[in-house]
């Protein structure tokens, strides 16, 4: 069975491929690019639906992969959590919502505060569906610092380090990250599926 990853987000797809030695493929090499609609009120739901719906159009051969992941401020409420994508609108890019979360620690008046990642994977297969979470803890900043990952990592510091994940290396986010735990613990569900195929 062949493993493909329901994302379009290219920084999503570089960190799975770098923690999966580039075993995935993006939905959209084998089927274009298309939106899905993302209408749950979990993480793990809109896992699954991104993870059902190219199930169903690939069938059954594949095992699909989707992560749906954010980042939530107590300070907030948990916002932008499952809105993550598109804090500052349908359409914004991730330096428009970076700068709006910017913009809204700022306006709290806070220099830095408690912030953490989520990440959901689903795994759907014709053996059945499962869900795994990961999470990474630590603080966002009233600015943004260094050009590496993806999102909101430029304000992102995670606890233990003093620098933004915009300036740690890859290496490091790999490590710790939301998404690499959570794929750590969807790894042996994988290498099940594959067993039995
Ligand atoms: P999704 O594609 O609907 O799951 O939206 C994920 C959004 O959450 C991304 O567009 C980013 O804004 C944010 N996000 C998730 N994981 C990360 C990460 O590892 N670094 C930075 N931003 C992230």
């Amino acid at each position: 069975m062949k493993m493909v990853l329901a994302t379009g987000n290219k920084g999503k797809l570089r960190e799975f491929r770098h923690m999966c030695k580039n075993e995935v493929v993006p939905f959209s090499d084998l089927l274009g690019a298309f939106e899905i609609v993302e209408d749950g009120e979990t993480f793990a739901q809109n896992a699954l639906i991104k993870a059902r719906t190219i199930y169903e159009k690939l069938g059954n051969d594949y095992i699909v992969i989707a992560d749906d992941s954010g980042i939530s401020l107590p300070v907030l409420g948990g916002e932008p959590g499952i809105y993550s994508a598109r804090y500052a609108g349908e359409d914004a890019s991730d330096k428009d919502n970076l700068y709006k979360l910017i913009d809204a620690v700022k306006a709290k008046k806070l220099k830095e505060t408690p912030a953490y990642y989520t990440a959901a994977i689903a795994i759907v297969s014709k053996y059945g569906e499962y869900v795994v979470h990961g999470w990474m803890h630590g603080k966002v900043i009233n600015e943004a610092r260094g050009e590496k990952g993806f999102g909101y990592d430029p304000m992102f510091i995670p606890a233990g380090f003093d620098k933004t994940l915009g300036e740690l290396d890859d290496d490091v986010k790999s490590d710790i990250s939301h998404r690499s735990k959570a794929l750590a613990l969807a790894k042996p569900i994988i290498a099940m599926l594959k067993d039995k195929a």
